[in-house]
């Protein structure tokens, strides 16, 4: 166990396409930037982030013959690390971003001490809570239930099988036209009748005769053994109120991600689900100085083009928020990138045109 103390200017947690590229950004600002990272399949949180479990990828600017997602993260981090980033493996435990600078502190002993933050640690996958998902040994998680198909579906347990795929957006599509090339069947179990995926995967999907949809069904329970791992399904079709056994050999949950926001709990602002908020017009939070890019605080567009726009637009709010913050002076004034004077007492600040005015936060209305 360390008790290393790292002081930066810019920490950035997380390295997937937000990540790496406000890291690219204030690297290059010579901002010295410290991204941190883990493996951690408890939290499922992956170095490179959603990428890294994907497949091909055809709609990244700047490929038109398409990348593997690993291999697009690939050039990410080479590109940060070429401007000076230094990567971090290590699993934050505690942020206090009560004060700045603000601290995090890692499980391996870490206390990093961060003038700005930049939160982008993205999103996990979301599981369905039914009886038989958990992981082993309470239930079969890792043991036939998976969610991540490129991650798991070339296991041998997989092959020459039947798998079930549960939901109806691109993951699914995506996941269940990937399985394919492994299983002997697959079948897409969605709750309602129409796919909510985009209509090109759609049409990859339907048109893929390994692939055959359950229409208007819930899955309430994965059963099988420790021994034989997964064995079937119990189904419940929401049109007719029939339950059934549908006997298969793996099942693949595909239902969408959810923000990776616990460690922030109580500190920033959040929608109801978790996302954190973000002021519209930056990537500002509500603490100054902590920003928030890509998946983090993004519920809708949700792409690793938006989520690296993001990212730079964090790296850029970041930089302009350090430059407006006061330099000591040796006379134990401050003066700001405008030219304004703040008093040693801190009573009063000097305006570059001489004006004289407190320094004390004025109450608003209603205080
Ligand atoms: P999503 O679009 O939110 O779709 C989630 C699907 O799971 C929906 O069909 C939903 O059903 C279903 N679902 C959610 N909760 C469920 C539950 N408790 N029980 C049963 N079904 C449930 O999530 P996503 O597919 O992960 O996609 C997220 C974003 O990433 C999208 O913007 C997508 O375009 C993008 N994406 C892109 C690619 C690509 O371009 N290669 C690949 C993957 C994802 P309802 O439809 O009934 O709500």
């Amino acid at each position: 166990m360390t008790t290393e103390k790292i002081h930066r200017e810019v920490v950035i947690i997380g390295s997937g396409p937000a990540g790496l590229t406000a890291a690219i950004y204030s690297a290059r600002a010579n901002l010295n930037p410290l991204v941190i990272d883990a493996n951690d399949a408890e939290r499922q949180l992956i170095p490179g982030g959603q990428l890294m479990i994907t497949t091909e990828v055809e709609n990244y600017p700047g490929f038109s013959k398409g990348i593997q997602g690993p291999e697009l993260m690939e050039e990410f981090r080479a590109q940060a690390l070429r401007f000076g980033t230094e990567i971090l493996e290590a699993n934050i435990e505690r942020v206090d971003l009560s004060e700045r600078p603000f601290k995090l502190q890692t499980r391996e002993g870490h206390t990093i001490v961060a003038e700005t933050l930049i939160i982008a640690s993205g999103a996990s996958a979301k599981w369905l809570g039914i009886p038989g998902e958990a992981k082993v040994p309470a239930g079969l998680g890792g043991n036939g239930v998976s969610a991540c198909a490129t991650c798991d579906g070339p296991l041998p347990a997989f092959r020459n099988k039947r798998l079930v795929v549960v939901g109806g957006g691109d993951t699914a599509m995506e996941e269940a036209t990937f399985l394919t090339r492994y299983a002997s069947h697959v079948f897409v179990v969605h709750r309602r009748d129409q796919l909510r995926s985009s209509k090109i995967m759609q049409d990859k999907a339907l048109s893929n005769e390994k692939i055959e949809f359950i229409w208007n069904t819930e899955v309430r329970e994965i059963l099988g053994t420790m021994e034989d791992g997964v064995t079937g399904v119990r189904l419940f079709n929401s049109q007719t109120g029939e339950e059934s056994v549908f006997p298969c050999d793996g099942v693949f949950i595909a239902i969408g991600h959810k923000p990776n926001t616990e460690l922030f709990k109580g500190q920033l602002e959040m929608d109801e689900i978790g996302y954190l908020k973000t002021s519209g017009h930056s990537m500002a939070t509500n603490v100054p100085g902590v920003f928030a890019c890509g998946d983090v605080q993004d519920s809708f567009y949700r792409q690793a083009i938006t989520a690296a726009g993001t990212g730079c637009m964090a790296a850029i709010d970041a930089e302009r928020y350090l430059d407006s913050l006061p330099v000591p002076m040796p006379t134990g004034e401050e003066i700001t990138i405008e030219g304004e004077v703040v008093t040693a007492d801190h009573k009063k600040i000097i305006m570059p045109d001489g004006e004289v005015i407190s320094n004390k936060v004025e109450a608003s209305a209603g205080d």
